[in-house]
């Protein structure tokens, strides 16, 4: 461990305690001790900032603004260009760290890295494509075009469970636009927070841009707050629960900010009779167990027809038996642990409440049993993977929350447009999917008048989870209408002006109005 905080420059941190006591608490030391979730142990801490550090940095960040729009965007590319190299560099281990820190699996872990190398290549290609349209005018001898500018320097907050590449889908599409970005990641993830920023920011200072990445790390009341209610940033990304939205677009809403909500999920999947139940079956393992259910994308609820659902359930249940739980680090391991004693208990009321509600566990509704893990993980925070059927007339409110940990309610169903409304009976509307050998069941899902899935994200024989950064990411209703990652999500980091210039050597006035 030590030695992969040496290679990623976290050992002699100024920022970094590499061996803290562990029983600190950001309130009384000023510091958040990073715990492995999947032993409990302590990894090292991290010095928080104040109030007078946010300043200094938010004051940075407007200076560095300035310098940086003026940057043409194709040499911003460039640095992003490298940037994305860096991460190169240092792929497997920076996966290791996310592992070490957030618990998920390790290919997951150097996956999520990938993903913030994906999002610079694009940046890249988009920094020399950062489009405005010409319009013809009305009145002659005019011209009439839009364009994008840069906006400011932007608030990105971060959640747990992608302490790496949420901040890249925003931090590299932003950095061509010509914004900087502060972070203020999750208290639970800062040592991954750093050695990814500290790249950035060391590669951009190389040739010659500083302060275009910064950090700010800090509890929600001294830190969060600030920044949600600072006029400095325009916009403020924040990715995590829909209370937190709430929160935050509230506040930013009052002061006539943007913002850039990419909040809760609860995710479902619909398997028809004619799908390839194979397909079907391995996708809905991966949607529903990876990252051990703490995917904002993760699948909850899984709608069945009733002619394949007793065989279906039976058969999920068993693919969740075989599932090895364990050390994320270890190669083999499919399904790590939850990030904190919070989350189990959190998962644990879920059942609780599932069965009262007349819901049946299938297989798991457990802590993992501590004797079948070996010493060094006595205190990690694992759960086993768990299916609960609902009662028969489907009625299970539990389902209608989110709970992040691996918990799949199944529903039975015997008409397709019953599973569709079902499906979009929650208030979040993030991703969602269908299996079936159809096109006319695909098309009735995708429904281009809207009928169909009321989701940001609609699969048709993929699951819910493992979006790619090409398209545009992000939910509707209560997953807060975001969009980042991919298609034209860059033009939320930039601000739009309409231009109009007049060649005539007579005043013309719109609508034909005359002036005289
Ligand atoms: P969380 O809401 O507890 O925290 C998310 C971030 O918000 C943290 O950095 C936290 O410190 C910050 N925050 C909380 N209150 C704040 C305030 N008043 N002012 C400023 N910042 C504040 O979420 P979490 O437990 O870290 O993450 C899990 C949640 O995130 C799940 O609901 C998951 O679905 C969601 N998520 C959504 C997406 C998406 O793209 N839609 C992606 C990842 C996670």
């Amino acid at each position: 461990m030590h030695d992969l905080l040496a290679r990623l420059g976290l050992d002699n941190h100024p920022r970094v305690i590499a061996d803290p006591r562990g029983d600190e608490t950001p309130e009384n030391d000023g510091i958040v001790v990073s715990r492995s979730p999947a032993t409990g142990q302590p990894i090292a801490a991290v010095r928080l900032d104040t109030a007078e550090d946010y300043e200094r940095i938010t004051q940075r960040a407007v200076a560095a603004f300035d310098r940086w729009r003026r940057v043409p965007a194709p040499k911003r590319g460039e640095v992003v260009r490298r940037i994305g190299n860096a991460y190169r560099d240092v792929l497997e281990d920076l996966g290791s760290l996310l592992t070490l820190e957030m618990g998920k699996i390790k290919a997951e872990g150097i996956g999520e890295v990938q993903e913030t190398i994906d999002i610079a290549d694009f940046a890249v290609g988009q920094s020399r494509m950062l489009y405005g349209k010409t319009m013809p005018s009305e009145r002659p001898l005019h011209a009439m075009k839009e364009q994008w500018l840069p906006l400011g320097p932007m608030g990105v907050i971060t959640a747990f469970n992608f302490p790496n590449a949420v901040w890249g889908w925003n931090a590299m599409l932003a950095a061509v636009c010509g914004d900087v970005s502060v972070w203020k990641p999750s208290l639970l993830t800062p040592l991954i927070t750093l050695a990814t920023n500290d790249i950035a920011q060391r590669v951009a200072s190389e040739m010659g841009h500083e302060d275009i990445f910064q950090v700010v790390i800090g509890t929600d009341d001294t830190i969060g707050e600030r920044m949600i209610a600072d006029k400095r940033y325009p916009l403020i990304s924040a990715t995590g629960s829909c209370r937190m939205g709430r929160r935050v677009g509230s506040v930013v809403a009052e002061r006539l900010g943007k913002c850039l909500l990419e909040l809760g999920g609860n995710n479902a999947v619909i398997i028809e009779p004619d799908a390839d139940l194979d397909l079907a079956l391995k996708s809905t393992v991966f949607g529903s167990i990876g990252t051990c259910g703490q995917r904002c994308t993760t699948s909850r609820r899984l709608y069945l027809h009733e002619s394949i659902a007793d065989d279906f359930t039976a058969k999920l249940a068993s693919a969740y038996e075989t599932v090895r739980i364990g050390d994320p680090l270890a190669d083999g391991t499919l399904v790590g642990p939850l990030i904190t004693e919070g989350s189990v208990q959190a998962f644990e009321q879920a059942i609780e409440r599932a069965e009262s509600e007349g819901g049946t566990v299938v297989t798991g509704g457990e802590r993992l049993d501590a004797g079948k893990l070996p010493a060094e993980l006595q205190g990690g925070h694992y759960v086993v993977p768990t299916i609960i059927r609902a009662p028969a007339g489907n009625e299970l409110p539990v389902a209608m929350d989110e709970t992040f940990a691996p918990i799949l309610y199944v529903f039975t169903y015997r008409d397709l447009d019953d599973a569709i409304s079902m499906q979009n009976s929650v208030d979040q509307g993030l991703s969602s999917a269908i299996f079936t050998g159809s096109s006319r069941s695909a098309e009735r899902f995708l429904d281009p008048c809207g009928t169909g899935s009321d989701c940001g994200l609609a699969y048709v024989n993929l699951g819910t989870s493992g979006a790619e950064i090409g398209g545009a990411f992000g939910g509707e209703k209560d997953t807060g209408g975001g969009r980042e990652s991919g298609s034209d999500s860059w033009k939320a980091y930039m601000r739009r002006q309409t231009c109009s210039t007049s060649f005539s050597p007579t005043l013309e006035l719109a609508q034909g109005i005359r002036f005289e």
